[in-house]
């Protein structure tokens, strides 16, 4: 029987009902019809499910879009800042013309073309006015081709610190030599087949390639260590005052983000049969001793998703936003990683992204509580926010996930994370919960 259920005859029954049934009890001994019952009962039930197919699993619906073992969005909480130790300006400790300055080893960085000059003027603008006028750390820009001088100018023009720009290796952005064009163009059409973005645009796969395992191999970026990935595009909307990366140093942070996400299954199907193939293949040992696996592998919330990408949630850390240390993708275990991704054909044959990538190994290669939310830093890329409840932000709605359509709440996997993780800010929520429960008790 499907749900346990137990059959009980009815007591209200007439009397002369009741006598009918004591009257057949005679004819048939109660085993007999008690394995009768059953074998209706698991017929039925058959009948049922043949008839129902493989249809769509279906999720526990609300009103808003967004599955509901997320009660409450932590967003909605105040936030203040991450605890301490946190490193502030004092003085003129992180003037940009200061040669001695608190500034670590660390760059905003920025893969960019030179068309997209004025939408990333506009997310230069929302970081220098929340946090870069006060730490100047310098910017890097990087591009496949030569950038223009007016983007230079205009670059410069938006910040005291100091400006790089970078060309990509051509060895780094081309597309490798074992890679079949022939398979690339029908493994396309196929992907379009499932309404995946940007499955003919050749360069899009190359992007995700580079983000994935190549732009930390620079040779001007060999001695940076810390990042901050900067798109054209988005949005800051809170105050941060202060050092991030000495955050992220100070608390032993591997990886920070503010957005994660469910993927496409479709863009990554054999990503995590390679996964399981390379730690099959005696890399097993390269595994962190706390890892997140559970976390990659759900399939309580989104079962179909996990079904569709062969047993991978699809969750991951959206990454156009991360700040994060590039000695971990450097290291020998995420190293081999990339090594076997990159010759499995993953980039081009499907599309496999730089969010996904980064998010397998920091969950597979490094211990999940070096992986920080930056839940302070309020953050917009088309079509999904991070907006904490703070007065250090503007322009963002407080709990607000996207400002498209409802169904899009659904693509939030941040439970997902909060669940198998944890939420390093719950404490400081639960504190400030009781403080506000306090106040209003007391006025
Ligand atoms: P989406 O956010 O996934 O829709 O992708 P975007 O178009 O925003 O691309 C991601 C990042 O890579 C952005 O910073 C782009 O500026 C950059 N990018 C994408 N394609 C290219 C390219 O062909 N050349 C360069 N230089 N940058 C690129
Ligand atoms: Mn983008």
């Amino acid at each position: 029987m499907a749900r346990n259920e137990k059959v009980v005859p009815p007591l209200d029954e007439p009397a002369h009902v009741r006598r009918d049934r004591s009257n057949t009890k005679m004819a048939m001994p109660k085993p007999i019809r008690l394995l009768a019952a059953a074998c209706m009962a698991l017929f039925f039930f058959l009948v049922v499910q043949i008839m129902r197919g493989p249809g769509e699993v279906k999720l526990p619906a609300v009103d808003d879009g967004k599955i509901a073992d997320m009660l409450r969005d932590p967003n909605l909480d105040e936030t203040g800042e991450p605890p301490e130790p946190l490193h502030r300006v004092q003085g003129h400790n992180y003037a940009p013309d200061n040669s001695d300055s608190d500034r670590i080893n660390a760059t905003l960085l920025s893969l960019v073309r030179n068309k997209e000059l004025e939408p990333l003027i506009q997310s230069m603008q929302d970081l220098e006015r929340t946090w870069n006028h006060k730490f100047n750390y310098p910017w890097t820009f990087i591009n496949d081709e030569p950038f223009t001088t007016e983007f230079m100018q205009a670059t410069k023009a938006n910040t005291n610190a100091e400006c790089r720009y970078l060309q990509i290796p051509k060895e780094h952005w081309a597309v490798p030599s074992w890679i079949n064009e022939d398979l690339m163009h029908e493994s396309a059409n196929i992907l379009e087949e499932h309404d995946v973005q940007y499955a003919h645009m050749k360069s899009y796969h190359q992007m995700c390639r580079w983000n994935s395992g190549l732009f930390y191999k620079h040779p001007e970026l060999q001695d940076i260590q810390y990042y901050w990935r900067v798109e054209p595009n988005v949005h800051f909307f809170c105050d941060v005052d202060y050092d991030v990366f000495r955050y992220m140093r100070d608390h032993n942070k591997t990886y920070g983000f503010t957005v994660s996400l469910y993927d496409s299954p479709w863009t990554v199907q054999t990503l995590w049969p390679e996964t399981m193939k390379f730690l099959a293949s005696g890399n097993s040992h390269l595994l962190a001793e706390n890892n997140a696996m559970d976390w990659l592998k759900d399939k309580e919330r989104r079962p179909n998703h996990n079904h569709d990408a062969n047993g991978y949630s699809t969750c991951h850390f959206w990454s156009n936003f991360e700040i994060a240390d590039m000695n971990f993708w450097r290291s020998p275990a995420y190293e081999a990683y990339f090594e076997h991704l990159d010759r499995a054909g993953g980039f081009f044959y499907e599309r496999w992204g730089d969010a996904p990538v980064h998010s397998i190994g920091v969950g597979l290669f490094a211990d999940k509580n070096s992986v920080h939310w930056f839940k302070d830093i309020g953050y917009q890329h088309i079509p999904f926010f991070n907006c904490p409840n703070s007065p250090k932000c503007q322009g963002c709605v407080a709990g607000r996930f996207t400002d498209g359509e409802a169904w899009l709440n659904k693509e939030d996997c941040r439970p997902n994370w909060f669940k198998y993780v944890g939420n390093e800010w719950a404490a400081a929520d639960d504190a400030s919960d009781l403080a506000a429960a306090t106040t209003s008790a007391q006025g």
